[in-house]
C-alpha cells in the first residue's frame, strides 16, 4: 500500500487515510507549459490540496528540496546546465518494509539517476555525492539530435571509496609530520 507522509509532524497515513483527509482549496503555485517548464501562477486557477489534521501542514504545497545547477561539458567540448533536484517526496518510494522518503533526481536532460533516502540527512548526503561526481567528471554527456542532452552518471565503485579512505588516511598521517624537516 501506498503511504504518505506529512512534511512537518512525520505522521504517517495510509492510502485509505489520507484519502478521508480534509482539503484546503490553494492558487496554483505553477504550472507546466507545452515544453514542460515550471511557469508561475496563473491568476484564477486552484486546486484542491490534503492537509494535515495533526498540524495543517498542506500536502503538494511547498515540500521541502535542495536544487543545485551544475555546468557539464562533454567530451567534444560542448557544455549542459543540468538541475540536481533532491526533494520530500510525500509519498513513500521505498517498501512498505523499507520506507524512503527523499528522492534525488537530475532535471534539465535526459537522465535515469536517482537515489532515494530514509532521512533527509541521507538525502543532503546524496545529494552533495552527485554534486562531486559530477564536478569530477564521472559521466558521459551526449547530444543526441532533436532531443535533450543525455547523461549518465558513472557511480564510483566500491574500490574507489575504498582508495578515498585510503588517501584521508594518508593524510592524516602527513600531518603528523612537519614537512620543513
Ligand atoms: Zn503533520
Amino acid at each position: 500500500m501506498t503511504d504518505y507522509r506529512c512534511g512537518q509532524c512525520l505522521r504517517v497515513f495510509t492510502l485509505d487515510e489520507f484519502n478521508r483527509l480534509a482539503k484546503v482549496t490553494q492558487r496554483k503555485s505553477y504550472y507546466r507549459d507545452e515544453k514542460g517548464n515550471i511557469r508561475p501562477l496563473i491568476p484564477n486557477k486552484v486546486e484542491k490540496k490534503y492537509v494535515c489534521p495533526n498540524c495543517g501542514y498542506v500536502f503538494g504545497s511547498d515540500p521541502w528540496r535542495i536544487n543545485h545547477y551544475v555546468e557539464i561539458k562533454s567530451e567534444g567540448g560542448r557544455e549542459a546546465k543540468v538541475r540536481l533536484s533532491t526533494v520530500y517526496t510525500e509519498v513513500n518510494v521505498g517498501t512498505p518494509e523499507e520506507p524512503l522518503w527523499y528522492e534525488t533526481v537530475v532535471r534539465e536532460v535526459q537522465c535515469d539517476y536517482v537515489k532515494r533516502y530514509f532521512t533527509k540527512k541521507e538525502a543532503i548526503e546524496g545529494h552533495l555525492e552527485l554534486v562531486e561526481l559530477l564536478k569530477k567528471g564521472r559521466f558521459k554527456l551526449n547530444f543526441p539530435r532533436r532531443q535533450k542532452p543525455k547523461l549518465v552518471v558513472l557511480e564510483p565503485p566500491a574500490f574507489d571509496k575504498a582508495a578515498a579512505v585510503l588517501d584521508e588516511v594518508k593524510a592524516e598521517e602527513y600531518k603528523g609530520e612537519d614537512p620543513s624537516d
